[in-house]
């Protein structure tokens, strides 16, 4: 490349001058182009293309066209140069002129005809005249056109083309030449400048330089080298090491100097030699070759510097390193990261030492911060950065030794709390390192924070707690005490109690019994619960319940935790309790001896009912146990009596209703006893809970009721007893009475025959009258003298009464059959014969019209017991009378004489010895029978 313009490369007047010289000879026109295609030189340009062609857009047109094709075309024409016929009809022809193998511009010619290609005249003049032309003018100018000859052009084209060539190949040359020579003008300044500027660094390093020629003479030493040498610069010049020192560093100096030499490698070595104080100083030489242009070695460069300093920095360094080796080996085996921290004046911050704990705390590499601690601080939450870099400034400033806890953001591990120690040294330069560590502490702070919430909940569970609790040294000072004790004692915070006594808050007397309590404790090291008295502040007494144990610290008691609380209402309770206990004993000895039963019935708010209280009572009154009526009602409720079961309900409910007592009686059906009447008194309570409670008593009434009901018949059979009795006796009285005075009035009369007939019809009525009353006294003696049953053998007694009455038998012709086989019963024989009599008798006196009477006494087998039987074949008695018959002075057949006492008498001597009696008959004639059991 030569990178020239062709108008650096050619005089281009002295060209133009030669062109317009060799147009004239030629005839041709002529133009030099640049590379790029502007106009440089033209010459001879012709008019028609100047004034005509060039100057009307439709052939201007074209000629840009010739223009386009020739540029397109300048590198790969055939032939000599490029040719080219204009849409003008002019020839063009053009080559290029390549400098060094680059195209350094177009030369060209044109603008004429060839002579064996003229263009036809009148068709120019027509084209002309259509483009609007100046005919006359645009005619000349075609004349004025060369027509040449094709070789005239070639030749012409040739030699003009060499010849620019050869002057623009000529001015390159020149060119090149003031080029190089301003280089090498540039070239020796650069080398004055830097020679100059060699020595003045070669005078002014502390380092010693030299120069040694093959001959290891000496051509250059500067001023440190004079001075190590002690000798003046000019005297060292030209001399060998060897001239002036045999030592051995000088014969080593200078066998490295021709080693150099000879090698063309650059050589370096150390050596110590003693300097005129006896120093041992260290030296390090460098001998660098110095070639010249031919790249031979000219001379060599010995360089030598004291490194004495350096070694013993080194030295030093290597100790350094050593120790760091260990801190390193010591850092790995601690936790944590142990770190020295540098800040220099400056601000830069950087970590000199980093122990590789940081990657397990940060997840960074010791060597990423080494430089530069930003990569760390980047871990530091922002929250806590700011009040890290104020503490460090602190410390910079102080000097003090600085802790601090810290949240670094690890990239594995998430946010961890790290505790930061350091302790900072201003060093010699002004920097400030700090030593120090860093321990992950996350697991402190968790625990710590564990330990804070665990504090506060124990805190908020003793403060809440109902006890007053308190934890006293060996000397019973208080440590601690919750709330509730800070109140007795009248403080305001648990924390003013901290360090007081017992003597501060509590009668002395008092005071001294607990802290004697607390020295027991401790001596004997086992728990200790007392309940004691204590007085408050109005005089109230208390009743408190406390326990002291004693605390051990590694199996020494180091003092006393106490817990007491409030026991007055449990106290109350107790003796609450222990008043109603010897109450309910005393109550069930009651109910021990008070007949019947005693509970307690409650009817809940959601109507269930239950016992919680039974007296033994209804074991006897319903055959059931205490236990089985408070677990379970419904079985002493299913033996009441059906028939009572809806009536005592509506009872219970109208007393839970209206709150009235409940006063019932009804009929149970007692497992053993059978039925029994039962009356239930009890009064209704209602209860805060919206249940009733009913404390009641019930007890067995059978035989009062027995016994009113009989009443009732006795007052009945009274009542019909004294109309009979005062009707039965006015008869025979009356009868005596109408007699008597017919006595009086026969014998007034002087009729004495008739008063035999009266007085025995007087004695007659007395006679009825006497056995009425007997049978009426021996009704009224029978519920008081039957005796006390004994056994009595119903076969032997049948055969008495009926062999007492075998006159009355006979004489009636009674045929009287007995049961082979009568038993022995438990009775009265007496009373028994009584009946047995009374009935047979009857069976005789009311035989009616029956000519065979017959009696036959038996005994049958009825629902498991015994029914003995007289029978007779009489009248019978109709089935309406055979209640009737059994009542006092009943009878059937007044024509019969007869008290109608006798069956009232049979059934109260049946009765009274607990059996029962009846009759059984259809009626008119067909028979009675008389049954009867015992008990
Ligand atoms: P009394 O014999 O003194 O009339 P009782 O009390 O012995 O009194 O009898 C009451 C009544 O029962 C009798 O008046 C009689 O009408 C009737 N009576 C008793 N025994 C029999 C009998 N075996 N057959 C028919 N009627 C009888």
């Amino acid at each position: 490349m030569t990178g020239y313009r062709i108008d650096q490369l050619l005089d281009i007047e002295q060209v133009r001058r030669l062109l317009e010289s060799h147009h004239r000879l030629s005839q041709m026109a002529y133009g030099v182009f640049d590379a790029d295609g502007n106009e440089v030189i033209a010459v001879g340009w012709q008019d028609i293309c100047v004034r005509f062609y060039r100057a009307h857009p439709v052939t201007c047109a074209r000629c840009r066209e010739s223009d386009a094709f020739i540029k397109a075309h300048l590198h790969d024409f055939e032939g000599e140069f490029l040719e080219y016929r204009c849409k003008n009809g002019m020839i063009d022809v053009a080559m290029p002129i390549i400098i060094d193998g680059e195209h350094a511009a177009t030369f060209f010619s044109g603008q004429f005809f060839y002579e064996d290609d003229r263009p036809d005249l009148e068709y120019s003049l027509m084209h002309g005249e259509g483009l609007g032309f100046d005919l006359e003018e645009y005619l000349k100018a075609l004349e004025r056109v060369h027509v040449l000859s094709r070789e005239h052009v070639r030749s012409n084209m040739l030699f003009l083309r060499d010849m620019v060539a050869v002057l623009a190949r000529c001015g390159l040359n020149n060119l090149r030449f003031a080029r190089e020579a301003e280089e090498r003008k540039r070239v020796e300044e650069e080398l004055r400048v830097r020679e100059e500027e060699f020595r003045a660094l070669a005078e002014n390093t502390p380092d010693t330089i030299a120069r040694y020629d093959r001959e290891c003479s000496r051509l250059f030493a500067n001023r440190a080298f004079a001075a190590l040498a002690g000798m003046p610069e000019e005297e060292l010049l030209g001399k060998a090491p060897t001239t002036y020192s045999s030592s051995p560093a000088a014969v080593e100096y200078e066998a490295r100097i021709r080693g150099v030499f000879q090698s063309g490698l650059v050589d370096e070595y150390e050596f110590s030699w003693p300097d005129r104080e006896g120093r041992q100083i260290t030296s390090h030489v460098r001998i660098v070759p110095e070639r010249n242009r031919e790249g031979r070695i000219a001379s060599v460069l010995c360089v030598g510097r004291d490194i004495t300093e350096w070694k013993r920095y080194e030295a030093e360094l290597l100790h350094r390193a050593k120790l760091q080796e260990r801190l390193a080996a010591v850092a790995a085996a601690v936790p944590g990261f142990i770190f020295t921290i540098r800040v220099e004046p400056g601000g830069r911050t950087c970590f000199p030492f980093a122990s590789d704990g940081i990657e397990d705390l940060f997840g960074i590499r010791p060597e990423e911060i080494r430089d530069d601690a930003a990569v760390l601080r980047a871990r530091y939450h922002p929250d806590d950065l700011a009040r890290h870099l104020e503490l460090v400034a602190e410390s910079g400033r102080t000097l003090a030794p600085f802790r601090i806890e810290i949240r670094v953001n690890h990239p594995d591990k998430g946010e961890r709390w790290v505790e930061i120690r350091s302790n900072p040294q201003r060093q010699p330069d002004g920097a400030t390192e700090w030593h120090g560590v860093m321990i992950d502490v996350t697991e402190r702070k968790r625990m710590e924070a564990l330990l804070a919430a665990r504090e506060q909940y124990q805190r908020t569970l003793l403060d809440n707690f109902p006890f007053f609790v308190w934890l006293k040294d060996k000397e019973s000072r208080l440590l601690a005490a919750n709330q509730q004790y800070a109140r007795v004692a009248k403080a305001g915070t648990t924390r003013e109690l901290e360090g007081r006594t017992d003597f501060d808050f509590f009668p002395r007397d008092l005071a001294e019994k607990y802290v004697a309590d607390d020295r027991a404790v401790m001596a004997g090291g086992a728990m200790k619960n007392v309940e004691e008295m204590y007085s408050d502040e109005n005089g109230e007494l208390h009743w408190m319940e406390t326990w002291k144990s004693p605390v051990f610290v590694n199996g020494q008691v180091v003092g006393t935790v106490g817990c007491s609380h409030d026991i007055t209402d449990r106290k109350r309770n107790e003796q609450m309790l222990l008043e109603r206990a010897e109450l309910e004993r005393r109550q069930s000895q009651y109910f021990r001896v008070a007949p019947g039963y005693f509970y307690t019935l409650v009817l809940r708010p959601d109507g269930t009912l239950f016992v919680p209280f039974a007296s033994d009572g209804v074991i006897d009154l319903y055959g059931l146990r205490p236990e089985v009526v408070t677990k379970d009602l419904s079985l002493f409720f299913s033996l009441c009596h059906p028939d009572d079961v809806e009536f005592t309900s509506m009872k219970m409910e109208q007393s839970a209703r209206e709150m009235s007592p409940y006063h019932v009686e009804y009929r149970i059906n007692h497992p053993e006893k059978g039925e029994r009447w039962i009356e239930a008194r009890s009064l209704p309570q209602r209860e805060p809970d919206g249940s009733i409670l009913w404390h009641g008593f019930m007890y067995d009434i059978t035989t009062r009721k027995w016994m009113e009901k009989e009443l009732q018949r006795k007052n009945s059979e009274l009542e019909r007893f004294t109309y009979t009795v005062s009707h039965d006796l006015k008869s025979p009285l009356i009868t005596i009475k109408s007699f008597s005075g017919s006595i009086k009035s026969d014998l007034a009369s002087g009729r004495e025959d008739r008063i035999e007939t009266d007085l025995n019809r007087i004695c007659t009525a007395a006679d009825k009258m006497a056995a009425l009353l007997d049978d009426l006294l021996e009704l009224s003696r029978v519920g008081r003298i039957v005796g006390a049953p004994e056994p009595v053998d119903m076969a032997a007694l049948v055969r008495e009464v009926l062999k007492n009455m075998e006159g009355v038998l006979n004489e009636n012709g009674v045929q009287v059959a007995v049961h082979p086989e009568l038993p022995t019963v438990q009775c009265d024989p007496q009373r028994m014969m009584e009946v047995v009599q009374n009935l047979v008798e009857n069976a005789v006196k009311y035989r009616g019209d029956q000519t065979e009477p017959r009696i036959q006494v038996g005994l049958r087998e009825e629902g498991g017991r015994r029914v003995f039987f007289i029978q007779d074949n009489g009248p019978g008695i109709e089935p309406k009378y055979h209640e009737n018959i059994f009542g006092l002075f009943n009878r059937l057949d007044t024509r019969i004489p007869g008290t109608g006492i006798g069956l009232a008498l049979v059934k109260r001597i049946i009765e009274v010895q607990g059996g029962s009696i009846w009759v059984e008959s259809e009626g008119c004639g067909v028979g009675s029978t008389f049954c009867f059991t015992l008990k």
